[in-house]
Protein backbone atom coordinates (compact mmCIF):
# COMPACT_ATOMS: atom_id res chain seq x y z
CA UNK A 1 0.00 0.00 0.00
CA UNK A 2 1.46 3.38 -1.08
CA UNK A 3 1.54 6.02 1.60
CA UNK A 4 3.70 9.12 -0.14
CA UNK A 5 3.18 11.49 -2.54
CA UNK A 6 4.79 11.70 -5.80
CA UNK A 7 7.16 14.10 -6.71
CA UNK A 8 7.07 15.72 -10.74
CA UNK A 9 10.13 13.65 -12.13
CA UNK A 10 8.17 10.88 -11.34
CA UNK A 11 4.12 11.56 -11.81
CA UNK A 12 3.58 10.91 -15.38
CA UNK A 13 -0.28 11.86 -14.79
CA UNK A 14 -0.01 14.37 -13.12
CA UNK A 15 2.44 16.26 -16.17
CA UNK A 16 0.29 15.33 -18.62
CA UNK A 17 -2.82 16.51 -16.45
CA UNK A 18 -0.67 19.92 -16.13
CA UNK A 19 0.08 19.71 -20.22
CA UNK A 20 -3.08 19.91 -20.74
CA UNK A 21 -4.52 22.11 -18.43
CA UNK A 22 -2.04 24.68 -19.70
CA UNK A 23 -2.39 23.68 -23.36
CA UNK A 24 -5.45 22.34 -24.45
CA UNK A 25 -3.66 19.29 -25.67
CA UNK A 26 -1.29 17.21 -24.06
CA UNK A 27 1.14 14.26 -25.28
CA UNK A 28 0.65 10.61 -25.43
CA UNK A 29 0.62 8.99 -21.79
CA UNK A 30 1.64 5.82 -21.79
CA UNK A 31 0.38 2.92 -19.63
CA UNK A 32 3.06 -0.74 -19.11
CA UNK A 33 2.50 -3.50 -17.21
CA UNK A 34 4.03 -7.01 -17.08
CA UNK A 35 0.19 -8.30 -17.44
CA UNK A 36 -1.25 -6.51 -20.46
CA UNK A 37 0.35 -5.04 -24.08
CA UNK A 38 1.24 -1.36 -23.97
CA UNK A 39 -1.86 0.77 -24.08
CA UNK A 40 -2.61 4.45 -23.51
CA UNK A 41 -4.54 6.89 -21.48
CA UNK A 42 -6.08 9.43 -23.73
CA UNK A 43 -5.20 12.61 -21.61
CA UNK A 44 -8.55 14.53 -22.52
CA UNK A 45 -10.78 11.85 -20.65
CA UNK A 46 -9.15 12.73 -17.49
CA UNK A 47 -11.01 16.22 -18.23
CA UNK A 48 -14.83 14.51 -19.15
CA UNK A 49 -17.33 16.55 -17.94
CA UNK A 50 -20.62 15.00 -16.50
CA UNK A 51 -22.51 13.93 -19.65
CA UNK A 52 -19.30 11.99 -21.23
CA UNK A 53 -19.29 10.29 -18.20
CA UNK A 54 -19.87 6.17 -17.88
CA UNK A 55 -23.02 5.61 -16.33
CA UNK A 56 -21.87 4.32 -13.22
CA UNK A 57 -20.08 7.25 -12.53
CA UNK A 58 -23.24 9.50 -12.97
CA UNK A 59 -25.03 7.63 -11.05
CA UNK A 60 -22.25 7.93 -8.39
CA UNK A 61 -22.08 11.48 -8.46
CA UNK A 62 -26.42 11.57 -8.58
CA UNK A 63 -25.96 9.34 -4.92
CA UNK A 64 -23.21 11.28 -3.16
CA UNK A 65 -24.22 13.08 -0.40
CA UNK A 66 -23.28 15.43 2.62
CA UNK A 67 -19.95 15.87 3.16
CA UNK A 68 -18.55 14.05 0.00
CA UNK A 69 -14.59 13.13 -0.30
CA UNK A 70 -13.24 12.42 -3.29
CA UNK A 71 -10.33 10.05 -3.51
CA UNK A 72 -7.46 10.53 -6.43
CA UNK A 73 -9.31 13.83 -7.43
CA UNK A 74 -6.93 13.57 -10.69
CA UNK A 75 -7.87 16.81 -12.72
CA UNK A 76 -11.16 17.24 -10.58
CA UNK A 77 -13.43 15.93 -13.42
CA UNK A 78 -16.01 14.72 -10.56
CA UNK A 79 -15.43 17.77 -7.86
CA UNK A 80 -16.52 20.42 -10.48
CA UNK A 81 -19.39 17.99 -11.30
CA UNK A 82 -20.30 17.86 -7.79
CA UNK A 83 -19.99 21.44 -7.16
CA UNK A 84 -22.12 22.58 -10.00
CA UNK A 85 -25.05 20.20 -8.68
CA UNK A 86 -24.38 22.29 -5.23
CA UNK A 87 -22.60 19.63 -3.33
CA UNK A 88 -20.24 19.95 -1.04
CA UNK A 89 -16.80 18.28 -1.51
CA UNK A 90 -13.12 17.71 -0.72
CA UNK A 91 -10.79 16.13 -3.23
CA UNK A 92 -7.20 14.37 -2.45
CA UNK A 93 -4.37 13.21 -4.44
CA UNK A 94 -0.85 12.38 -4.22
CA UNK A 95 0.13 14.36 -7.16
CA UNK A 96 1.04 18.19 -6.29
CA UNK A 97 0.67 18.87 -9.84
CA UNK A 98 -2.72 17.38 -9.74
CA UNK A 99 -3.78 19.02 -7.17
CA UNK A 100 -2.65 22.31 -8.12
CA UNK A 101 -4.73 21.71 -11.00
CA UNK A 102 -7.69 21.25 -9.54
CA UNK A 103 -7.42 24.39 -7.72
CA UNK A 104 -6.88 26.40 -10.48
CA UNK A 105 -9.58 24.90 -12.08
CA UNK A 106 -11.76 26.15 -9.13
CA UNK A 107 -12.19 22.94 -7.16
CA UNK A 108 -12.72 24.89 -3.73
CA UNK A 109 -11.23 21.84 -1.26
CA UNK A 110 -8.40 20.41 -3.05
CA UNK A 111 -5.77 18.79 -1.07
CA UNK A 112 -2.25 17.28 -1.29
CA UNK A 113 -3.21 13.37 0.77
CA UNK A 114 -2.61 10.13 0.82
CA UNK A 115 -5.96 8.40 1.83
CA UNK A 116 -3.94 5.92 3.92
CA UNK A 117 -1.35 8.00 5.53
CA UNK A 118 -2.19 8.02 9.71
CA UNK A 119 -2.44 11.89 9.64
CA UNK A 120 -5.35 12.30 6.94
CA UNK A 121 -8.19 12.15 8.44
CA UNK A 122 -12.25 13.10 8.94
CA UNK A 123 -15.59 12.76 8.58
CA UNK A 124 -17.55 12.16 5.43
CA UNK A 125 -21.15 10.69 4.90
CA UNK A 126 -19.90 9.98 1.21
CA UNK A 127 -16.48 8.74 -0.33
CA UNK A 128 -15.91 8.36 -3.87
CA UNK A 129 -13.45 6.30 -5.32
CA UNK A 130 -13.99 6.19 -9.14
CA UNK A 131 -12.39 5.41 -12.38
CA UNK A 132 -11.37 1.35 -11.08
CA UNK A 133 -11.28 3.60 -7.76
CA UNK A 134 -10.24 -0.20 -6.09
CA UNK A 135 -6.90 0.41 -7.76
CA UNK A 136 -5.49 2.33 -5.25
CA UNK A 137 -6.22 -0.38 -2.46
CA UNK A 138 -3.54 -2.27 -4.46
CA UNK A 139 -3.60 -5.78 -3.47
CA UNK A 140 -5.77 -7.96 -1.57
CA UNK A 141 -3.87 -8.44 1.47
CA UNK A 142 -4.66 -4.30 1.80
CA UNK A 143 -8.59 -4.66 2.00
CA UNK A 144 -8.43 -5.16 5.79
CA UNK A 145 -6.40 -1.91 6.04
CA UNK A 146 -8.43 -0.20 3.81
CA UNK A 147 -11.61 -1.15 6.19
CA UNK A 148 -10.04 -0.24 9.12
CA UNK A 149 -9.31 3.34 7.30
CA UNK A 150 -12.76 3.30 6.28
CA UNK A 151 -14.00 2.63 10.05
CA UNK A 152 -12.04 6.07 10.67
CA UNK A 153 -13.48 8.27 7.66
CA UNK A 154 -16.72 7.32 7.67
CA UNK A 155 -19.70 9.18 9.82
CA UNK A 156 -22.03 7.31 11.24
CA UNK A 157 -24.60 6.80 8.22
CA UNK A 158 -21.29 7.18 5.96
CA UNK A 159 -21.11 5.43 2.81
CA UNK A 160 -18.43 4.68 -0.01
CA UNK A 161 -19.18 4.46 -3.69
CA UNK A 162 -16.38 2.74 -5.29
CA UNK A 163 -16.08 0.71 -9.22
CA UNK A 164 -14.13 -1.85 -9.82
CA UNK A 165 -13.89 -4.45 -12.30
CA UNK A 166 -13.71 -8.46 -12.23
CA UNK A 167 -10.68 -9.42 -14.29
CA UNK A 168 -12.06 -12.77 -14.76
CA UNK A 169 -12.65 -12.20 -18.19
CA UNK A 170 -8.93 -12.42 -19.26
CA UNK A 171 -8.59 -15.59 -18.57
CA UNK A 172 -11.56 -17.14 -19.69
CA UNK A 173 -11.88 -20.09 -22.85
CA UNK A 174 -14.12 -20.15 -25.30
CA UNK A 175 -16.14 -23.13 -23.27
CA UNK A 176 -16.96 -20.51 -20.81
CA UNK A 177 -14.77 -21.65 -18.76
CA UNK A 178 -11.68 -20.37 -17.06
CA UNK A 179 -8.14 -20.91 -16.24
CA UNK A 180 -7.39 -19.22 -13.36
CA UNK A 181 -5.05 -20.75 -10.86
CA UNK A 182 -6.03 -20.16 -7.56
CA UNK A 183 -1.86 -20.51 -6.04
CA UNK A 184 -1.30 -17.83 -7.67
CA UNK A 185 -1.65 -13.96 -6.49
CA UNK A 186 -4.91 -13.06 -6.69
CA UNK A 187 -5.72 -12.20 -10.46
CA UNK A 188 -7.03 -8.93 -10.02
CA UNK A 189 -3.68 -7.72 -9.10
CA UNK A 190 -2.29 -5.84 -11.73
CA UNK A 191 1.22 -4.04 -11.71
CA UNK A 192 1.06 -0.74 -13.93
CA UNK A 193 4.03 2.00 -14.63
CA UNK A 194 3.00 5.31 -16.32
CA UNK A 195 5.32 7.25 -19.02
CA UNK A 196 4.53 11.08 -19.60
CA UNK A 197 7.68 12.07 -22.55
CA UNK A 198 10.74 11.46 -20.29
CA UNK A 199 8.86 11.35 -17.50
CA UNK A 200 8.41 7.82 -16.53
CA UNK A 201 6.61 6.94 -12.94
CA UNK A 202 7.96 3.92 -10.69
CA UNK A 203 5.35 0.81 -11.00
CA UNK A 204 2.53 0.80 -8.51
CA UNK A 205 0.32 -2.05 -7.53
CA UNK A 206 -3.55 -1.64 -8.39
CA UNK A 207 -6.40 -3.80 -7.40
CA UNK A 208 -9.05 -4.77 -9.71
CA UNK A 209 -11.76 -6.93 -7.43
CA UNK A 210 -15.09 -9.00 -8.65
CA UNK A 211 -17.86 -8.16 -6.10
CA UNK A 212 -17.52 -11.07 -4.02
CA UNK A 213 -14.07 -10.82 -2.58
CA UNK A 214 -14.81 -7.38 -1.49
CA UNK A 215 -18.29 -8.38 -0.28
CA UNK A 216 -15.84 -10.89 1.57
CA UNK A 217 -13.32 -8.96 3.09
CA UNK A 218 -16.22 -6.18 3.88
CA UNK A 219 -18.02 -8.92 5.85
CA UNK A 220 -14.74 -9.64 8.04
CA UNK A 221 -14.30 -6.14 8.59
CA UNK A 222 -17.94 -5.18 9.96
CA UNK A 223 -19.32 -3.78 6.57
CA UNK A 224 -21.80 -4.61 3.79
CA UNK A 225 -21.50 -4.20 -0.01
CA UNK A 226 -24.61 -3.62 -2.43
CA UNK A 227 -24.53 -3.96 -6.31
CA UNK A 228 -25.45 -0.42 -7.44
CA UNK A 229 -25.10 -1.04 -10.95
CA UNK A 230 -23.53 -3.91 -13.05
CA UNK A 231 -22.10 -2.70 -16.81
CA UNK A 232 -21.53 -4.28 -19.72
CA UNK A 233 -18.23 -5.65 -19.00
CA UNK A 234 -17.76 -7.33 -15.76
CA UNK A 235 -17.83 -3.18 -14.20
CA UNK A 236 -19.93 -2.38 -11.76
CA UNK A 237 -20.32 -0.15 -9.01
CA UNK A 238 -20.20 -1.36 -5.38
CA UNK A 239 -21.96 0.86 -2.39
CA UNK A 240 -20.06 -0.14 0.72
CA UNK A 241 -21.49 1.07 4.49
CA UNK A 242 -20.79 0.17 8.14
CA UNK A 243 -23.20 -3.35 8.80
N1 LIG B 1 -10.61 10.20 -10.24
C1 LIG B 1 -9.88 10.71 -11.40
C2 LIG B 1 -8.43 10.21 -11.48
C3 LIG B 1 -8.28 8.71 -11.44
S1 LIG B 1 -6.58 8.18 -11.59
C4 LIG B 1 -10.67 10.36 -12.64
O1 LIG B 1 -11.59 9.54 -12.57
O2 LIG B 1 -10.36 10.91 -13.72
C5 LIG B 1 -6.20 7.84 -9.90
C6 LIG B 1 -5.76 9.07 -9.11
O3 LIG B 1 -5.56 8.65 -7.76
C7 LIG B 1 -4.43 9.68 -9.56
O4 LIG B 1 -4.61 11.07 -9.72
C8 LIG B 1 -3.47 9.35 -8.42
O5 LIG B 1 -2.47 10.33 -8.24
C9 LIG B 1 -4.40 9.26 -7.23
N2 LIG B 1 -3.98 8.41 -6.09
C10 LIG B 1 -3.32 7.22 -6.15
N3 LIG B 1 -3.12 6.71 -4.92
C11 LIG B 1 -3.68 7.59 -4.04
C12 LIG B 1 -3.79 7.62 -2.61
N4 LIG B 1 -3.28 6.65 -1.85
N5 LIG B 1 -4.44 8.68 -2.04
C13 LIG B 1 -4.95 9.67 -2.81
N6 LIG B 1 -4.87 9.69 -4.16
C14 LIG B 1 -4.24 8.67 -4.78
Amino acid sequence: MNKNFLTPDKDPMGAAIADYFSNRKAGKLRVLSSMFDEDEIPVKQLFRGLKEMPVAEQKALHLAEGRILDVGGGSGCHSLALQEMGKAVCAIDISPLSVEVMQKRGVKNAQLQNFFHEQFAGEFDTILMLMNGSGIIGKVEYLPDFFRKLKLLLAPNGCVLMDSSDLRYLFENEDGSFDIDLNADYYGEVDFQMQYGSIKGDSFDWLYTDFQTLSYYAAQAGFKVEMIHEGRHYDYLARISKN
